[in-house]
């Protein structure tokens, strides 16, 4: 579903992603982990077309039983005009949906609101039917009461669930979660990391930039170690988590577990 290929990102002299790979089958679950900086956060903006890398490339596949091919954005191709490179970024942000580590609920509307915003406004879906789809969603994650609250009268928690409910409403070939527990109180993590949980149990396929190594252990797939831009180790779950064979996966495992 996911094809990376030396994806390469500067913010003026500070070059961050130095050549990501990174290829991801679909129903995986990859969880991104690494120290402060290292990058994962850039990547997950750059596969939903929220970022624009300096070089590199980016496919992902088309959604079943639909007539689209796969799509690639090359970055190295700099003398793209802007306009036709909003348009690939469009695409590739359609593809995908990020769960961001603040929620990023829009504090005006409704629970239920927020969750039809993007199918109805950006995919142009009937909105009887996404109701009804985000409903479903939202008693799935024991929200359904709450559908007509605004996002200040939930706990975090509450707020990521739906953050999580928002995005799968999108019915993205792609989940990306941005630290999605980092900002939560520690009795609320168990609740949206059993969400994200099943959904990987579900077939659904993921990108996980977390800290929860434990989580990750039993979640992922694949795990994959970065520092400084750059990928230092990648593998099965619990052969990097348990038996990592670089120092430095061993010294940030070590810290952490
Ligand atoms: P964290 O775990 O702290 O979220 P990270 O691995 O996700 O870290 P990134 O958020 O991808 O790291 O950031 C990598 C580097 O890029 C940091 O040095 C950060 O300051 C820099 N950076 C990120 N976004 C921007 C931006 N819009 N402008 C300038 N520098 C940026």
């Amino acid at each position: 579903v996911l094809q990376v290929r030396g994806l390469g990102k500067s913010f003026g002299s500070n070059t961050v992603l130095r050549g990501i790979d990174l290829d991801i089958p679909r129903g995986k679950v990859v969880a991104l982990i690494g120290p402060s900086g290292s990058g994962k956060t850039t990547i997950l903006r750059s596969l939903n077309g929220l970022e624009t890398p300096d070089g590199g490339s980016v496919t992902v596949g088309a959604r079943d039983n639909s007539a689209e091919g796969p799509l690639t954005v090359d970055f190295g191709d700099a003398a793209l005009p802007k306009k036709a490179r909003a348009a690939q970024l469009s695409a590739l942000r359609d593809r995908s949906a990020m769960v961001f580590q603040h929620y990023n609920l829009f504090p005006h509307m409704t629970v239920l609101q927020n969750v039809i915003e993007g199918p109805v406004q950006v995919q142009k879906r009937p909105r009887a039917e996404v109701v009804a789809e985000a409903e479903k969603l939202l008693d799935r994650v024991g929200l359904l009461e709450k559908k007509d609250a605004y996002p200040f009268e939930l706990s975090g928690g509450q707020q990521q669930r739906v953050g999580i409910v928002r995005a799968l409403a999108l019915k993205p070939q792609l989940l990306l979660f941005d630290e999605p527990t980092s900002a939560l109180d520690p009795e609320l993590v168990d609740d949206v990391l059993a969400v994200i949980k099943e959904l990987a149990d579900e077939g659904w396929t993921m990108v996980i930039v977390t800290h929860e190594l434990a989580f990750a252990r039993q979640t992922a797939d694949e795990v994959v170690f970065m520092a400084d831009g750059l990928v230092v180790e990648r593998g099965p779950a619990s052969q990097v988590l348990r038996h990592p064979k670089e120092e430095r996966t061993q010294a940030f495992v070590r810290r952490l577990l």
